[in-house]
């Protein structure tokens, strides 16, 4: 295994996790910004890869712009926009009626990719993203065609992420109440810990699954991810420990020191 400062060198690609990692919430983490500035002085290529679910590429781009970190639209990709590209890729879906849990955003947006979205309690394919709103009503509506077999797409588990100093509930509290009700597991986690949402994007920055590193908070997403693919990562942790392939490190500033 190589040592953390030789495969810092020799990555040209960091494909970094925002929430917990870049951001709480709306609030920037210390040294977040003087991290990404270094790591773009050193000539590396930067993508953020989020399992956010209720936004877009565009609007998280604005947020880092708006908090003092300079990225586009392209360097920017959600758990929603990978969902959004899954199904409208896939014959299969476009030919389903499809029920969607999730903000209005993502209902929008699979509508204006020829996809089938109805708003009925009939229907062939249930896609589900982050609904903070959902209550026992909203699990009650769609339990029937879950449990007689109809397609179960999901952005993510992720069950919490961090925002402004405590623990939210994630996509992950509403799969899983699904879950629970119907014994159904999802038919596609499209969002991370896929490693297709990893190489799509990377194939999106063109680069090479052999030259990216991935920096990110969460051991069952991120790390799981890179792991999968024999891609090395750093899991940015309170309680930082090396594992096999992964560096524990604190804060992203501490990986731009290393460097
Ligand atoms: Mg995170």
């Amino acid at each position: 295994m190589s040592k953390l400062s030789d495969i810092l060198r020799e990555r040209s690609h960091f494909i970094i996790d925002l929430d917990g990692v870049v951001y709480h919430g709306n609030q920037l983490i210390d040294g977040a910004a003087d991290a990404i500035r270094i790591f773009r002085d050193r000539g590396k290529t930067i993508g953020f890869l989020t399992n956010n679910s209720t936004k877009g590429s565009r609007e998280i781009a604005q947020k880092l712009n708006q908090l003092g970190i300079d990225c586009s639209e392209r360097e920017v990709c959600t758990s929603m926009d990978a969902t959004v590209d899954f199904m409208s890729r896939s014959e299969k879906y476009k030919r389903m009626s499809i029920k969607v849990l999730g903000s209005g955003e993502f209902k929008t947006k699979l509508s204006k990719n020829s996809l089938n979205v109805v708003d009925s309690e009939e229907f062939e394919c249930l896609v589900v993203g982050m609904d903070p709103q959902f209550t026992y009503e909203t699990v009650a509506k769609v339990l029937n065609p879950l449990i007689k077999g109809c397609a179960f797409i999901v952005c993510n588990e992720d069950g919490f992420y961090p925002s402004n100093g405590v623990w939210m509930p994630g996509c992950g509290a509403l799969v899983g109440a699904l879950r629970g009700s119907s014994g159904r597991i999802p038919d596609e986690v499209v969002g991370k810990p896929n490693p297709l949402f990893l190489k799509n994007f990377v194939d999106q920055l063109d680069g090479d699954l052999s030259k990216t590193l991935v920096i990110g908070d969460s051991l069952e997403s991120d790390v799981w991810m890179a792991k999968s693919v024999g891609v090395p990562s750093i899991w940015i942790s309170e309680k930082p420990c090396d594992l096999d392939g992964s560096f524990g490190l604190k804060s992203l500033i501490d990986v731009a020191n290393m460097m």
